[in-house]
């Protein structure tokens, strides 16, 4: 069920065991060959998926659109807010859905600038939610079938690369431009600090897209296709279900390797 298409007396009549999603995203660049909301399709179009097949359990809330993308600002079209306000205002919307009596909130993110604050909620608000809090980034659900799936190696699963340019390919190929898609422009690099979604860095080191990837890209988009995002899409969304199963029924999930 969507949030934003209930009629308040529908959404009144629902069992407070559904799962509400809320969807966190960004508006910001990716590379000469997607569009700004990349992140926010991407991460709307899983739970859309997921919602086709288990509508009744669940309930999308509209998706946040602008998130942390200071390291971003380099580049025209992103916007941006601060990791305060993001905090701030997502207390604000957990409350109010747990003010009408939902007990089980999972805060979905699609844009690797949001992990860290999705961390943090689940851990300052956590304590003092009187349901199950979760915070879930899409692609930390399933990494080794996800690795399994990466054809581009280190770095490959990175911003605007092979698989998010898969999986736009997959959703709205009308905005992509493939003869604009370009590997990572490579600038001084940091062993310790390299990383991508997939294989998270040793050591954390602030620097701007603008530094790390002239271009806006990290990893490589030319091996994407639309058949490539139907199998990420597939794996994300059977994790999904099971986490939303498990929440169901109220037994303990066993976390997928
Ligand atoms: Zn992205």
């Amino acid at each position: 069920m969507i949030w934003d298409e209930l009629t308040s007396p529908q959404l009144d009549k629902l069992s407070r065991d559904v799962v509400v999603f809320v969807p966190i995203a960004a508006t910001e660049q990716h590379g000469a060959h997607l569009p700004l909301a990349t992140d926010r399709m991407i991460g709307w179009h899983f739970l859309t998926q997921l919602e086709a097949s288990i509508s009744d359990r669940i309930l999308l809330l509209p998706p946040v659109a602008i998130g942390c993308s200071e390291h971003h600002m380099d580049f025209a079209g992103t916007l941006t807010v601060s990791h305060d306000a993001m905090i701030s205002y997502l207390e604000d919307v957990i409350g109010s859905v747990s003010e009408h009596g939902f007990k089980h909130v999972v805060v979905f993110n699609s844009h690797g600038g949001n992990s860290a604050i999705a961390q943090v909620l689940v851990e300052s608000l956590g304590p003092r939610f009187s349901g199950i809090l979760l915070a879930i980034t899409w692609w930390r659900l399933a990494i080794a079938s996800l690795l399994a799936e990466s054809k581009t190696g280190a770095g490959g699963v990175g911003h605007a690369g092979e698989f998010e340019t898969s999986l736009m390919l997959l959703i709205a190929p009308h905005l992509v431009n493939m003869d604009l898609a370009v590997e990572k422009a490579n600038r001084k690099t940091y062993p310790w600090a390299e990383g991508d979604l997939l294989r998270g860095s040793h050591i954390s080191l602030y620097r701007s897209m603008q530094e790390m990837t002239p271009n806006g890209v990290f990893g490589d988009p030319t091996h994407s296709s639309a058949a490539q995002g139907q199998r990420i899409t597939d794996i994300v969304v059977e994790r999904l279900c099971h986490v939303v199963d498990d929440l169901f029924v109220n037994r303990s999930y066993d976390l997928p390797k």
